[in-house]
């Protein structure tokens, strides 16, 4: 039985100014009706006083959800599907993992590989402790610290106006972590922007970064059953998918890569990103992919590149067990990661 499912794009990691962001609900509401935003997730640090407020629900043609960043010095991670804000004074990681999971939340370490900036005025806060355990998973591309990569004092302005030119996709050594958790368990990735449309002081009313900008970039597409413009129903659809990583990331700044598939059949089943699914030894096991334009085209097999393909699709025999997913790019450009289909 094929199930059919939506695509919905949105954008999670939204920093407000209750928080360090700058704007309010309603303009942060705005522009992600003016991009095109089926959903957001605003996460601003220590508070859940939109929610408190009532923020949650439909905006025009965009759900606002909200969760929190916990945000000690370093190791921060993001709290969604929460009740109560979380403070983490006191507590070490793992204890405010477990409190996430205490509330039935979900949990993703941030921007762990933030970078080392002497020369801006930023505190660094990568990730540290990865002896920790029963996290959701992880902000696997991070539009803000991706950014900021090759920034310095020196080309800073020549980055703030071509920002595109800065944006390499996750690193490396970022895909090897993840491959090398989602070998022991499901690690589900999602994308941020991590948005905060701050005014730079020096230049007086200038925004940099704006809402609007940062929600053309890094979406994280949910695949669910159609939402019924109902904030329980459909909020519990996107938790479930994000739960599940029936989810992939793109830099939609490049095209909107809504449309896209990835599957694995056998005869009697279907996966789609985040499942499991039995291989059949005896049978046929097979993955497709299909993409809404032509693109490089990646699969990714328990960390080792499978199949590399120019086009708009594929389809491959399996032979064996493993942790399958497709990365996409345009013109040599990273465009798409999807979470992997575990076929066990
Ligand atoms: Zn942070
Ligand atoms: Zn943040």
């Amino acid at each position: 039985m094929q199930k059919e499912y939506k695509d919905y794009k949105g954008a999670i990691h939204i920093h407000s100014n209750y928080s360090d962001g700058s704007g309010s609900l309603k303009e942060i509401v705005e522009s992600a009706n003016q991009a095109g935003l089926d959903y957001i997730i605003i996460t601003d640090h220590h508070t859940l006083r939109h929610k408190r407020e009532g923020a949650e629900g439909w905006h025009n043609k965009t759900l606002v959800l909200v969760g929190q960043e916990i945000s000690p010095p370093c190791n921060h991670y993001l709290a969604l599907r929460i009740e109560k804000p979380i403070k983490p004074k006191g507590m070490d990681t793992q204890e405010y993992i477990d409190e996430v999971n205490k509330q039935g939340g979900l949990g993703f370490i941030v921007h762990p590989d933030s970078p080392k900036k002497r020369s801006l005025p930023l505190k660094e806060r990568p990730w540290s402790d990865w002896e920790v355990n029963n996290f959701t998973g992880l902000e696997l591309w991070s539009y803000m610290y991706d950014w900021l990569a090759p920034v310095n004092l020196l080309n800073f302005l020549y980055y703030i106006f071509r920002p595109a030119k800065a944006i390499k996709g996750p690193s490396k050594e970022a895909l090897q972590r993840w491959d090398k958790l989602t070998q022991k368990r499901p690690v589900v990735a999602i994308g941020g922007v991590d948005v905060h449309a701050r005014n730079i002081i020096p230049l007086g009313i200038f925004k940099i970064f704006p809402y609007q900008q940062l929600f053309s970039t890094i979406r994280t597409h949910v695949l669910t059953p159609p939402f019924k413009l109902d904030l329980e129903y459909d909020r519990s659809l996107i938790y479930s998918a994000i739960q599940n990583g029936h989810i992939y990331l793109s830099y939609d700044y490049l095209a909107d890569a809504s449309g896209l598939k990835f599957r694995v059949n056998t005869k009697n089943e279907e996966a789609i990103m985040g499942d499991e699914i039995k291989f059949s030894p005896g049978g046929i096991t097979t993955l497709t992919a299909s993409s809404p334009r032509p693109a490089q085209l990646r699969i990714i097999c328990n960390g080792q590149v499978l199949e590399e393909r120019e086009g708009t699709g594929i389809e491959i025999p399996l032979t064996k067990r493993g942790v399958y997913r497709l990365e996409a790019s345009l013109a040599g450009k990273p465009w798409i990661f999807t979470n992997p289909i575990y076929v066990r």
